[in-house]
């Protein structure tokens, strides 16, 4: 039987992370089901790898679902930590997402694996067995394990619900998260349109950000993001079972504007512009090639003149522009980027990625408890959470 210090199961930037910091002192295996590492991260960003988000600390907190849990993982091993690994730049997009300045998440993959020289790496191993005295698959002991196994989204990358089952550790309700979503009607005539900074809701939860037409529904960054709220407020568990969606989202196409302020607009402008085309004046406030769609929609005329629009159909034209309704029907669940759930962070400390029920058992990226927006956050979570656990685990 092989004996390490440490033994750390799955080689995502975690595991990867994890691996980086604890074999600086102590003596470790990698334990990596797939025949590579971190395939979930040469996905990341487009294969372009948005490595972190650049807000400072105190700000960056406020995005997560756990602030004061992370806290800690985030001073331990900040951003400037994480640039030092690697022997190239970084830039920053807007929103404060940084890529690699190469533009390839296969440079970020490989900038880490050479800092792994001391690691004793497994290849197709997938851990199915760990006992109470931590031995794995009964052929490898550790003296303590740090499980980086991440989430259940994208299974092909490596990740699998059984991961929640190898220790008695309590898991919360396990969901979809950062998930395009699936519309009632057809959407193929405006696929591929943006609508750029609009305010999405769902009942009381609202997100700003733009809006992208697929054939099957709805994505682009603001309503995947308006997903992880959706995740959060309807309730279900995959472990169980699937999501039964039937709600209804709502776009306010103009939040610039309130509608008392719409109303006086048009009062004036539709008798100073009487003679414009409808679907002209909406040039304003519309991308030009979500106009026709939207008046269809609406039942309005778009070659009607402003100066014969009458008081129902300018009220319609508000209501719309201020609250345009599509009837969800399902998350597209193969986009579905990350979990929501995973180890309840109840029982894990904060300060050292440690289990508070199982002694030497120590968590680490999406395996927990813990996502965060589009834009970097949640390799964040995982390379801080990463660098903690590794460090901990290594320390006492
Ligand atoms: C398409 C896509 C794009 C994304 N883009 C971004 C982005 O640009 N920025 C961002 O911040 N986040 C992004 N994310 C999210 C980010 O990739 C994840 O949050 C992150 O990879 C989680 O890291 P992890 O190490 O915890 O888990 P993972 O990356 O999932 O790694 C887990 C590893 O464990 C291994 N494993 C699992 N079970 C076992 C087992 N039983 N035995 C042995 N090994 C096992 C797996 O094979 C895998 O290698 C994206 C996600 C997707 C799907």
């Amino acid at each position: 039987m092989e004996k390490y210090d440490i033994a750390i199961i799955g080689g995502g930037p975690a595991g990867i992370m994890a691996a980086i910091a604890a074999s600086r002192t102590s003596r470790v295996i990698l334990l990596e089901k797939n025949p590579s590492l971190g395939r979930k991260l040469l996905l990341t960003g487009g294969g372009r790898c948005n490595i972190t988000n650049n807000k400072p600390i105190k700000q960056l907190l406020t995005f997560f679902n756990n602030k004061n849990f992370l806290k800690h993982s985030f001073y331990t091993f900040t951003n400037d930590d994480l640039f030092s690994l690697f022997d190239f730049d970084f830039i920053e997009e807007d929103d404060n997402r940084i890529f690699p300045e190469t533009e390839k998440s296969i440079d970020v993959l490989n900038g880490l694996i050479d800092k792994l020289d001391d690691v004793v790496i497994s290849y197709n191993f997938e851990v199915k067995k760990i006992t109470e005295d931590f031995v794995i698959n009964d052929c490898v002991k550790a003296s303590k394990i740090i499980i980086a196994t991440g989430g259940i989204t994208y299974p092909q990358t490596g990740c699998s619900p059984d991961n929640y089952f190898l220790t008695s550790q309590p898991i919360t309700d396990i969901r979809y998260g950062l998930a395009p979503l699936i519309t009632k009607k057809d959407l193929s005539a405006i696929a591929g349109v943006t609508l750029n900074d609009v305010v999405i809701s769902y009942n009381k939860n609202k997100v700003r950000g733009n809006v992208l037409f697929s054939h099957v529904g709805l994505t682009g960054p603001g309503i995947i993001n308006l997903s992880n709220e959706i995740s959060q407020v309807i309730s279900y568990n995959l472990l169980d079972d699937e999501p039964v969606l039937d709600f209804e989202i709502a776009i306010d196409l103009c939040p610039g504007f309130t509608r008392e302020q719409l109303q006086d607009r048009f009062s004036n402008e539709f008798q100073s512009r009487g003679k414009t085309h409808l679907k002209n004046y909406l040039k304003t406030f519309l991308t030009n090639s979500f106009i026709e769609y939207f008046l269809n929609e609406s039942n309005l005329d778009g070659n009607l003149e402003l100066s014969r629009i009458n008081k129902k159909s300018k009220n319609r034209l508000i209501e719309n522009l201020k609250r345009f309704t599509f009837e969800i029907t399902g998350f597209n669940t193969d986009l579905a980027k990350v979990t929501i759930g995973g180890v309840d962070l109840k029982n894990v400390n904060p300060k050292t990625m440690e289990s508070t029920v199982i002694h030497n058992l120590y968590f680490a990226g999406e395996a927990l408890d813990l996502h965060g927006p589009t834009g970097g956050y949640n390799l964040k979570i995982a390379f801080s959470t990463g660098y903690l656990a590794g460090l901990s685990a290594s320390e006492k």
